[in-house]
């Protein structure tokens, strides 16, 4: 596997692979890997000839006072779970190599899209997720790029701005990776102490709860809501970011739950803000 930490040697690598007539796989990361991104490298790996992955923590989508000097970071390990599963090239880049000193430039989607959800107590994130993003796009420039479900607002915004800037890149969702109690899995689990963890699996429980009741037939958001919020404030260590029903390709609040909608939320577990969702019939 290749380690490359400058755009440099990845524009060289890249060219050569293309004028093999290969096709490229992206998948972005923040390093700290588990099975969730190990899951999308196999999906790209299956899908592509070459795959490229980037790790690196984005100073631009962490607000002054967010985890960005606390966030994990073992990118020996990482390099290790890369290669078990294929990866040809890491791409670790420094600050400096990412962005200009006097860097200016963002890309950023203007309409409500990005203040729902995790932009309301994050309203930068997702420009930050977004030039980065881009950024990415425009160095490796791949055919496909991959993105879990875990991060299901992110997921749509990526869409959007691919639609939107006429990126030419296939863009694949991937299934959120659990734990075996049912914790999606998160570098951010790290921080969690013992008695932290097994009160954050409050999350997967009122996923739990809402999937039963719209099996049952509710299709009430605001029923639902309100259930999955009571079952998470019955937690003393869980404080609620949101819990919401939105669209899931536009993440604009509905009232009825029907296939394609979005049950997303974001529950503090102590200090950790942790995210979960799933989508009515998936
Ligand atoms: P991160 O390193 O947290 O920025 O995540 C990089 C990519 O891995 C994003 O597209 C995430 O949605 C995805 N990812 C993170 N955790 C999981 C998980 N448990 N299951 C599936 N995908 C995940």
């Amino acid at each position: 596997m290749i380690i490359a930490t400058t755009i440099a040697q990845v524009r060289e690598q890249v060219s050569k692979w293309k004028a093999q007539g290969l096709t490229i796989g992206l998948v972005p990361t923040m390093g700290y890997l588990h099975e969730g991104h190990a899951s999308l490298v196999n999906k790209a790996v299956s899908q592509c000839d070459r795959v490229v992955v980037s790790d690196f923590v984005n100073p631009t989508q962490f607000a002054p006072g967010e985890d960005l000097e606390a966030y994990p970071r073992d990118f020996e390990h990482d390099c290790a779970l890369l290669r078990q599963h294929g990866a040809d090239m890491v791409f670790y880049p420094s600050v400096e190599e990412m962005y200009e000193p006097d860097a200016a430039t963002y890309v950023e989607i203007l309409s409500d899209m990005p203040k729902m959800l995790c932009g309301k107590t994050r309203p930068i994130h997702f420009r930050g997720v977004c030039t980065v993003v881009a950024k990415l796009f425009n160095i490796v420039t791949p055919d496909r790029a991959y993105f879990g479900q875990k991060d299901a607002q992110q997921l749509a915004i990526i869409r959007k701005m691919v639609r939107d800037m006429s990126y030419g890149i296939e863009i694949v969702g991937c299934p959120i990776v659990r734990e075996p109690d049912g914790l999606a899995k998160s570098s951010r689990n790290t921080y969690l102490n013992s008695e932290e963890r097994q009160a954050a699996l409050v999350l997967h429980k009122a996923l739990l709860l809402g999937q039963k009741m719209i099996r049952e037939g509710e299709h009430d958001a605001a029923k639902v809501i309100s259930a999955m919020t009571e079952s998470i404030e019955k937690e003393p260590l869980a404080r609620i970011d949101y819990v919401s029903a939105v669209d899931g390709v536009t993440i604009l609040p509905v009232d009825e739950l029907q296939n394609g909608v979005l049950v997303a939320m974001a529950v503090y577990i102590g200090k950790t803000r942790l995210i979960d969702n799933f989508t009515v019939g998936e």
